[in-house]
């Protein structure tokens, strides 16, 4: 194979109680990548559709995340990347994951499958670090295995592949406002206290273990971030509307997707979720700013080969 045109999820990063360690990929949002091989050494991107972004190979996280790969591959030889962006970048759905992702994900294939799942995260990881100054996995780890990931140690690193509920959708508000990952980070606070430590990792045990059990009552109580979201959704125009619109729709739970600006709700069945698009649809025209929204049943399968 010398050629390979793949579909790159978008992701939802944190999920209310899960920050930095849990992430899901979705279905029917994503980027479309071609990748192919080429006699010139290293990486070259030959064309970005879609989006304003740099085509110089370490100022773009698919390149950065391509050397590293095949800096380690020992290939004399490299590739030629094609980007069609449909993630707007400083969405909050992961759109330099999708990227990073995809591109070592489709040179792997290209090579004939000589690295792991999770060497490829690691990789990826190196195109997270150019994009928001940490190399933080609970974007690419979901776009590469599918479904929610754990990531349960950064050092050594330890992903978690945890079980989908069949009938899990997610409703994703986009406002049309850029917040960079780099700068919602900022105003975080370095410490917290036990209290909220407590009830973070009981929402966090409880979610994951709702998960396994497609135990949808105990997802919902557990969709809680008393830590993260009280700051960052300062940063949200009508999240605290969208967050009650969505609750009374009857959505499980609904947070920050990421660093925001999007946010999702997570509901069980198709319909539920779309009574939350509509609700969200409401609120937001009287807000005032641009947005989108997608409705997608969980991807369970990560990046995948389109042709
Ligand atoms: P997101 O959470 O949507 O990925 P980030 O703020 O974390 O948003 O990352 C976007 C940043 O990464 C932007 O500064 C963008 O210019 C940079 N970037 C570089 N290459 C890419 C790419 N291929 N796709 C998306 N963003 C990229």
């Amino acid at each position: 194979m010398e050629e390979i045109k793949i579909f790159c999820p978008a992701t939802i990063a944190n999920v209310s109680c899960g920050f930095d360690v849990l992430g899901l990929a979705l279905d029917s949002v994503g980027d479309i990548m071609t990748v192919r091989k080429s006699t010139e050494e290293g990486i070259r991107i030959t064309k970005i559709s879609g989006q304003e972004l740099p085509l110089e190979t370490k100022k773009n996280v698919a390149g950065v995340a391509g050397l590293a790969l095949l800096e380690k591959s020992g290939l004399k030889g490299g590739f030629e990347i094609e980007i069609d962006k449909k993630i707007k970048p400083g969405s909050g759905i992961g759109s330099s994951a999708a990227s990073s992702a995809g591109a070592v994900w489709a040179m792997n294939e290209l090579l004939g499958r000589p690295f792991s799942k999770l060497e490829l995260v690691q990789f990826a990881m190196q195109g997270e670090q150019l994009a928001s100054d940490v190399a933080h996995a609970d974007n690419v780890a979901p776009a590469l295995f599918g479904g929610f990931t754990l990531v349960r140690s950064y050092d050594p690193l330890d992903i978690v592949p945890i079980p989908t509920p069949d009938e899990l959708f997610a409703t994703v508000i986009h406002p049309q406002i850029e917040i960079k990952t780099s700068d919602s980070r900022k105003i975080l606070k370095t410490n917290i206290s036990l209290e909220k430590g407590i009830q973070q990792w009981g929402n966090l045990g409880g979610l994951i273990a709702g998960l396994f059990q497609s135990d949808y009552d105990l997802i919902g109580r557990s969709l809680e971030d008393h830590i993260i979201e009280p700051i960052r959704s300062i940063l949200i125009p009508g999240f605290d509307q969208i967050k009650s619109g969505a609750i009374n729709s009857g959505a499980l739970g609904c947070g920050i997707s990421g660093s925001g600006p999007s946010i999702f709700a997570l509901s069980k069945g198709q319909d539920v979720a779309e009574t939350v698009a509509q609700s969200m649809d409401k609120i937001y025209s009287d807000v005032g700013i641009p947005f989108d929204i997608h409705i997608s049943k969980i991807n369970t399968k990560g990046v995948k080969k389109i042709a």
